[in-house]
C-alpha cells in the first residue's frame, strides 16, 4: 500500500478519497485553487499545495504542475477523482513516465472507451449487446440514411466523442434526418473538436442501469452489481439506487457478466462502470464505459459493505482484488440524492452564494453524507454546483425510501437555492415508491413534481410572527443585560415578557403577496390575527434559531434563519421566505435623511430597545411607537452605531420627526 498519495481534485470527491486514506493510514496531499483556499478538502488532508487561479484550466487541469507537486511532496500515486483529469489518457501516461502511479485504468483502456463508436466496435467483438444502430466510419448522408431506415425511426444521433448529453439529437422521421445529423455534427465539432456521429435506435422511456466493475493487475475481474440511475433531469442523474427495482437474479448475472466481458475486452484495471440502457421488456444494451469512479459509487458501497476507494488503492498498488465474485452479495437497499445549488424557479440555473445556514441530518449506519462544504462556505461559479450527496441505506427499498424522505426533510440550507424540494417531491411520489422508474420520469410527472407556488400558510405565518417577536425580545433582553441597568424590564428572565394588553402588527411580503399579522399580548401567550382566523400561540427560541412553538395546543418545531429583513422558516422539510416590511415608512425613505430614523406616524414612544453607543445590525429593532392602538417597531435600515436618542418612553411624537440618529459603524 502507498504511504502518501496526491488527490488531484476538490469538493466532495477529494474529501471522500481523503476519508478512506485517513482510515488506512495513508497520508494525503491536497491541491487547491485560489477560490478553494479555505475549502474543506484542504483542511482534511495532511498537506496542501496551491495550484493557481480559480478557473480549472489554470488550476485543477494543470497536469505538469500536479506531477511536480507529486514529486515535491513525495506522493507515490495520484487519485484523480472524477471529472477534471480522471479520463485523460495523456495525463495517465504522463504519470507513468514520471514514475507516479495513476490510480485508474491503463491509458490504453481509457483511450479505447474515449470514443463511443470505437468502444461499440470493441464491445461488438466481445459479444456485449449493443443498441441496434450504426457506428461505422462512413459518415456520408446516404449511408447514415440507409442505416437509420434499417434501424427504424425514431433514431438518436450521438456525437462519437460525446459526453454530458452534448451533440445528441432525436430524429422522428426520414425527412428530418439531414437536419438532425447536421445539427449534431455542428455541436460535436464545437464541443469536442470531432464531428463523427453514430446512430442508435431511440428507445421509448428506457431505464439507465449501470454495472460497477473492478479488475486487478493479476487478471481478476468482478462486478459489484447494478445501480439504477434512471431518474434524470436533462440526461443528468439526480437520484440513484442499488439494487435496481425489479431486477431478477438471472438478469443481474447476465448484465454483470456482460460488463465483466467488456472490462476484459480492453484489459481493464481498477474501478469502472459499464452503462447500459434497458428496455421496459428487460432487454439491455451497452451504452458506454466510464473509466473512473462514478459520483454514485456510494450506493454500491452501502449494499456490498465494500469501500471502493480502498479497492482502487489496493489495485493501483498491485494487490489482488480483496473479494472474488462469489464472496460478494447484496444486502439491503440504498439511495443517493444529489443536492445541487440550483434554482428550480429559474430553470435550474446554478445558484451562487454563501451557505449562510447549513444543517444536515445526523450521520449513522443508515445515513451518510458526502460533501465538500461547511456552513459559511461559498458555492462559487467556477465549479460544479453540487453541495452534497445524501446516501441512505435500509434493509429494503421501502425502508430506505422512508429514511431518504426524512433525511431530505432534515437537510437545511439557506443562502443559495437548492433542488431539495424537487428531490423530496420525487421521493414522495407514489410512482417512484412503486419503482416505476425510467428516464422520462420527471417529464411524465411534471405537474405533480413542480406544483404551482402556493401562498405561505397561516401555520408558517404564525411561526414567523412568533419567532420574530421572540427574537426582538431576546435581543432587547441581551442589550439590557449588557447595559447593566438592574431596573430594565428586559432583565427579567420569565418566559414571556411582552405581556401588556396591547398589540403589534407585522407586515410580511410573501413573493408578490403582502400579508399582515396582528399580535395581541395576553400574559403568557399571544393571540395572532392571521388571514384565516385567530390563533393563540406561545413558544420559546433556543440556540441559533430553533423555535419550539405551541400553536393552539399543538407543539411544533421549526428553524428560523434571519438575513436582515428576510426570514427563512424551515419547517417539515420545506423552506419559506418571508420579508418583513413597514408599509408606513415605504415611500418615505427619500424624504428622510439617510442617517436618521423618523417617526412614520404621530404616536407615543412605548419602548426604547437600544442605548446610545450600541452597535446594531440591519433589521435590528430600535424603538417601538404606538399609534392608532397599534405598535410599530422601528428597525435599523442598515448596520451602524446609535449616536443619539431624542425621546424617552411616554413621549408624544409628530409624524416625520427624527427619533434617533444612526451613525456609521465605529
Ligand atoms: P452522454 O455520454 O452524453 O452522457 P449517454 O450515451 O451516456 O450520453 O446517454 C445519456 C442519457 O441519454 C442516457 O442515460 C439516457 O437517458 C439517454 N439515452 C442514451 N441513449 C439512448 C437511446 N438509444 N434511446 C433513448 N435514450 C437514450
Amino acid at each position: 500500500m502507498f504511504e502518501k498519495i496526491l488527490i488531484a481534485n476538490r469538493g466532495e470527491i477529494a474529501c471522500r478519497v481523503a476519508h478512506t486514506c485517513k482510515r488506512l493510514g495513508v497520508r494525503t496531499v491536497a491541491v487547491y485553487s485560489d477560490a478553494d483556499t479555505h475549502a474543506r478538502h484542504v483542511a482534511l488532508c495532511d498537506e496542501a499545495y496551491l495550484l493557481g487561479p480559480a478557473p480549472a484550466r489554470d488550476s485543477y487541469l494543470k497536469a505538469d504542475l500536479l506531477l511536480q507537486i507529486a514529486r515535491q511532496s513525495g506522493a507515490q500515486a495520484i487519485h484523480p477523482g472524477y471529472g477534471f483529469l480522471s479520463e485523460n489518457a495523456e495525463f495517465a501516461e504522463a504519470c507513468q513516465t514520471a514514475g507516479v502511479v495513476f490510480i485508474g485504468p491503463p491509458p490504453k483502456a481509457i483511450r479505447a472507451m474515449g470514443s463511443k463508436s470505437a468502444a461499440k466496435a470493441i464491445m461488438e467483438q466481445a459479444g456485449v449487446p449493443l443498441v441496434p444502430g450504426y457506428h461505422g466510419k462512413d459518415q456520408t448522408l446516404d449511408t447514415l440514411a440507409r442505416s437509420a431506415a434499417e434501424i427504424g425511426y425514431p433514431v438518436l444521433i450521438k456525437a462519437s466523442a460525446g459526453g454530458g448529453g452534448k451533440g445528441m439529437r432525436v430524429v422522428e422521421s426520414a425527412g428530418q434526418l439531414a437536419e438532425g445529423v447536421a445539427a449534431a455534427q455542428r455541436e460535436a465539432l464545437a464541443s469536442f473538436g470531432d464531428d463523427q456521429v453514430l446512430i442508435e435506435k431511440y428507445l421509448f422511456r428506457p431505464r439507465h442501469i449501470e454495472i460497477q466493475v473492478f479488475a486487478d493487475k493479476q487478471g481478476q475481474a468482478v462486478y459489484l452489481f447494478e445501480r439504477d440511475c434512471s431518474v434524470q433531469r436533462r440526461h443528468q442523474k439526480i437520484l440513484e439506487e442499488a439494487p435496481a427495482p425489479g431486477m431478477s437474479p438471472e438478469r443481474r448475472r447476465e448484465m454483470g457478466e456482460a460488463a465483466v466481458a467488456a472490462a476484459r475486452a480492453i484489459g481493464y484495471e481498477g474501478a469502472g462502470t459499464v452503462e447500459f440502457i434497458a428496455h421496459q421488456d428487460g432487454s439491455f444494451y451497452f451504452m458506454e464505459m466510464n473509466t473512473r469512479l462514478q459520483v454514485e459509487h456510494p450506493v454500491t458501497e452501502m449494499i456490498t459493505g465494500q469501500d471502493l476507494v480502498e479497492w482502487q488503492l489496493l489495485v493501483a498498488a498491485g494487490e489482488p482484488l480483496p473479494r472474488a465474485q462469489e464472496q460478494l452479495a447484496i444486502q439491503g437497499h440504498a439511495f443517493e440524492a444529489r443536492i445541487y445549488a440550483e434554482d428550480p424557479d429559474r430553470d435550474f440555473l446554478p445558484s451562487i452564494g454563501r451557505l449562510e445556514h447549513l444543517r444536515t441530518p445526523a450521520e449513522n449506519l443508515h445515513v451518510r453524507i458526502d460533501t465538500g462544504v461547511r456552513q459559511n462556505d461559498e458555492v462559487s461559479p467556477h465549479y460544479d454546483p453540487m453541495i452534497a450527496k445524501l446516501i441512505v441505506w435500509d434493509q429494503d427499498r421501502g425502508g430506505a425510501l422512508r429514511r431518504l424522505g426524512q433525511a431530505l426533510a432534515d437537510y437545511q440550507i439557506v443562502g443559495v437555492a437548492t433542488n431539495i424540494r424537487l428531490l423530496s417531491a420525487l421521493v414522495a411520489h407514489p410512482a417512484f415508491a412503486a419503482g416505476e422508474v425510467n428516464t422520462g420520469f420527471i417529464e411524465i410527472h411534471r405537474s405533480s413534481l413542480f406544483p404551482d407556488k402556493q401562498p405561505v400558510s397561516d401555520h408558517i405565518l404564525a411561526l414567523a410572527t412568533l419567532g420574530r417577536l421572540l427574537y426582538v425580545e431576546r435581543e432587547a433582553a441581551s442589550r439590557a443585560h449588557e447595559s447593566g441597568d438592574p431596573w430594565s424590564p428586559w432583565r427579567s428572565t420569565s418566559a414571556w415578557r411582552l405581556n401588556d394588553d396591547n398589540m403589534q402588527t407585522l407586515y410580511f411580503r410573501d413573493g408578490e403577496r403582502d400579508v399582515s399579522v396582528t399580535a395581541h399580548y395576553h400574559g403568557d401567550h399571544v393571540r395572532l390575527d392571521l388571514p384565516g382566523g385567530s390563533l393563540p400561540v406561545s413558544g420559546e427560541l433556543k440556540g441559533e434559531g430553533d423555535l419550539v412553538a405551541d400553536l393552539d395546543g399543538v407543539r411544533v418545531r421549526a428553524t428560523l434563519v434571519r438575513q436582515g429583513e428576510d426570514m427563512v422558516i424551515l419547517s417539515q422539510g420545506a423552506s419559506h421566505l418571508l420579508t418583513l416590511h413597514n408599509p408606513l415608512t415605504e415611500g418615505m425613505e427619500d424624504e428622510v435623511d439617510a442617517g436618521s430614523l423618523a417617526a412614520p406616524m404621530p404616536g407615543t414612544v412605548t419602548r426604547i430597545l437600544v442605548q446610545e453607543g450600541d452597535t446594531v445590525a440591519t433589521g435590528d429593532p430600535l424603538l417601538i411607537l404606538e399609534a392608532m392602538k397599534m405598535e410599530h417597531t422601528i428597525t435599523a435600515p442598515r448596520a451602524g452605531m446609535i449616536e443619539c436618542i431624542h425621546y424617552t418612553v411616554g413621549d408624544q411624537v409628530q409624524e416625520g420627526v427624527e427619533l434617533l440618529v444612526l451613525g456609521g459603524t465605529p
